[in-house]
């Protein structure tokens, strides 16, 4: 089946006055697996996927294991970009209240603490590879859920917004745009970006997953549960290439979602495994064409069968490399 792609054909795109035209480098990417977290038993969230993730890239020869870099921590006046300062420092130093911790969804710890700060620095690594090659990976992050001054849903900081206002703070971008296909609504980054003209947040999410109160996004499509790949794929199609043209980006950023598959334990969509590998395609078809840089993040993916997940994620990046190169 095929959908017809708001991209029109020969439709004149304005590239970024930011960016030379950059030519299809070999995409590399940024891995923070070795920097894991011990979850009390039973804890819902698969932090083993990560390291999952690098391997499969590995293994199928998305990358090879020289071109998987791992990233330093965030610098502070980065995460201060976005969040404030009381909620870094409680996060930094471990006084987050116990009521911070539930609405998190993760116990502090030590580990937390590394782990969420390598895992920013690796989305600020992967805009500046977009920047420079036309493509950047990490192979975590997407961590949506993270307001100004809190954490939720399992994400400690906003990685795609601390990104974002770092590479504005550098003079590299002024406008982007997030396109966020996870199933959950990326509530915490359009809390950030609500009053930004020059940050464009797209969502498409189930309707009836968590947040239960959404927040406005610059565009929002909630669909009903159960909706398959035909209704996801007609309704991305018609909408993504408005979405660019309205947010005319220096950068796009993607959150590759593995929730929206019909097997996930939270996600309430239908998604199959070949729907997920289309909607990526589409996305990278979509920017490349228009010559926007972009930047790839995996966000959620609960999936009975853990190698589902990692096969979902690795889908993603043998897509990417499919069309930037
Ligand atoms: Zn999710």
């Amino acid at each position: 089946m095929r959908w017809r792609c708001s991209c029109k054909a020969g439709e004149p795109f304005s590239l970024s006055p930011f960016l030379p035209f950059f030519p299809h480098s070999p995409v590399r990417a940024w891995s923070s697996a070795r920097f894991t977290i011990d979850l009390p038993p039973g804890h819902r969230f698969p932090i083993g996927k990560y390291a999952m993730i690098r391997q499969g890239a590995i293994a199928h020869g998305v990358f090879g294991g020289s071109d998987i870099h791992e990233p330093e921590r965030a610098d502070r006046w980065a995460l201060e970009l976005v969040h404030t300062r009381r909620y870094v420092d409680a996060v930094v130093e471990g006084t987050l209240s116990p009521q911070e911790t539930r609405r998190l969804g993760f116990p502090w710890s030590e580990q937390l603490r590394e782990r969420s700060l390598h895992t920013v620095q690796g989305t600020v690594e992967a805009a500046r590879d977009a920047l420079s090659m036309g493509a950047g990976v990490n192979l975590a992050g997407g961590t949506h859920h993270a307001f100004a001054d809190h954490g939720e849903g399992f994400c400690v900081f906003n990685d795609v917004a601390i990104a974002i206002r770092a590479l504005q703070q550098e003079g590299r971008v002024r406008r982007a745009a997030i396109v966020d296909l996870d199933v959950h609504q990326g509530n915490g980054t359009a809390g950030i970006f609500a009053d930004d003209p020059d940050v464009f947040t797209f969502s498409m999410h189930g309707a009836g997953n968590f947040p239960f109160r959404k927040e406005q996004s610059a565009l929002d499509l909630a669909l009903p549960d159960g909706a398959e790949d035909s209704t996801f794929l007609a309704l991305l199609a018609a909408h993504l290439g408005d979405v660019l043209a309205a947010a005319r980006p220096d950068v796009v950023f993607y959150l590759a979602g593995a929730d929206p598959y019909r097997e996930d334990r939270f996600g309430r969509l239908a998604l199959s495994l070949e729907g997920l590998r289309a909607r990526d395609a589409h996305v990278f078809n979509c920017c490349q064409r228009r010559g926007h840089p972009i930047v790839v993040t995996m966000a959620g993916g609960y999936a009975r069968a853990l190698d589902d997940v990692v096969n979902i994620h690795t889908n993603t990046l043998v897509e990417l490399r499919r069309v930037y190169g």
